[in-house]
């Protein structure tokens, strides 16, 4: 799975209309996490969305232009902010205010003046519940073998290009892989040995393509997937082939395979495009698997397309 760059702070993002407030609270917090600052509405918003945004924001609410309950009705709409954390620092303490402000989706709240013990151990809570359910996430769109994308990310992924094409008319290809002859491997070298083949061939396959939208996944078993946006059917062959001369390159020695004396893959290409589109993201899958199907028809350790 490819990972971001690691920053081993986690990062706060304090917005207030008032630099001696921003001050205070990045005085207290500064030691201990990386600290983004904003003074109007529409930077704080243009922060959380940011590569390395913030992991928690601390937000005013009275603000010229943009207040802190816009701010943040703002940030929970927009599908990449919604799970950034929210706590008001207010000197509004009505209950009422707190009430919009929890009912708005923040995570918490708090009055000023505050105790400075109190601001660290609240944000120290949000950050780490944070991190957490940050660390969930992952691991729930990672394959616990290969360490690759699983079946869920990559149904996900499909689905967003998928419809990021009606709007943009846009090529996207799909190529479906299959280990050939995995079962009389795994019935020969064993279990333990069928999940190290697994986990070379995945590495193998991932390090392929060489842009950072492609998206190489375990679909299940010992088959592959991957999703090659705005890419033709000439650049999925090339993939493609790239990835079976991989794993011939790999050379993991299989004496019960008739294809070849090492582990090969067959894989099955398909492509939208305007000259040859396809009614729905599921369709396209169903042609890939067709064309895979062909290639292992054809004697595997080839590649195959759908047109
Ligand atoms: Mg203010």
């Amino acid at each position: 799975m490819r990972s971001d760059v690691p920053h081993t702070r986690a990062t706060v993002l304090i917005v207030d209309d008032q630099p001696t407030n921003i001050h205070a609270l990045a005085s207290l917090l500064k030691e201990d996490y990386r600290i983004l600052t904003a003074t109007r509405g529409e930077k704080a918003l243009e922060l959380a969305q940011a590569e390395q945004g913030p992991d928690l924001i601390l937000m005013d609410i009275v603000m010229p232009d943009m207040d802190g309950y816009e701010i943040c009705r703002r940030l929970k709409d927009n599908e990449a902010t919604r799970a950034i954390p929210v706590i008001f620092v207010t000197a509004l303490d009505h209950e009422k205010d707190e009430e919009e402000g929890l009912n708005l989706g923040a995570a918490d709240y708090i009055s000023k003046p505050f105790s400075p013990a109190v601001v660290r151990a609240r944000v120290r809570n949000q950050v780490n519940l944070k991190l957490k359910t940050d660390l969930l996430e992952k691991i729930s769109l990672q394959d616990g073998l290969t360490e690759i994308h699983n079946r869920r990310y990559f149904d996900q992924k499909l689905a967003e290009e998928w419809s990021r094409l009606s709007r943009n008319d846009q090529c996207l290809s799909l190529l479906m892989i299959d280990i050939d002859q995995f079962k009389p491997y795994n019935d020969h070298y064993g279990h333990g040995a069928g999940d190290d083949c697994l986990r070379r061939v995945a590495q193998a396959l991932e390090r392929v393509p060489v842009r950072a939208m492609d998206l190489v996944a375990r679909y299940g078993g010992e088959e592959f997937v991957v999703l090659l946006p705005e890419t033709d059917a000439q650049g999925a062959r090339h993939v493609a082939k790239g990835m079976i001369e991989a794993i011939n390159s790999l050379g993991i020695a299989h004496e019960y395979s008739d294809v070849a004396p090492h582990i090969t893959i067959s894989a099955g290409g398909a492509t939208h495009s305007t000259q040859h589109p396809k009614a729905s993201a599921e369709d396209l899958k169903e042609a890939a698997d067709t064309a895979l199907y062909q290639a292992k028809k054809n004697g595997r350790n080839q590649y195959r397309a759908d047109t």
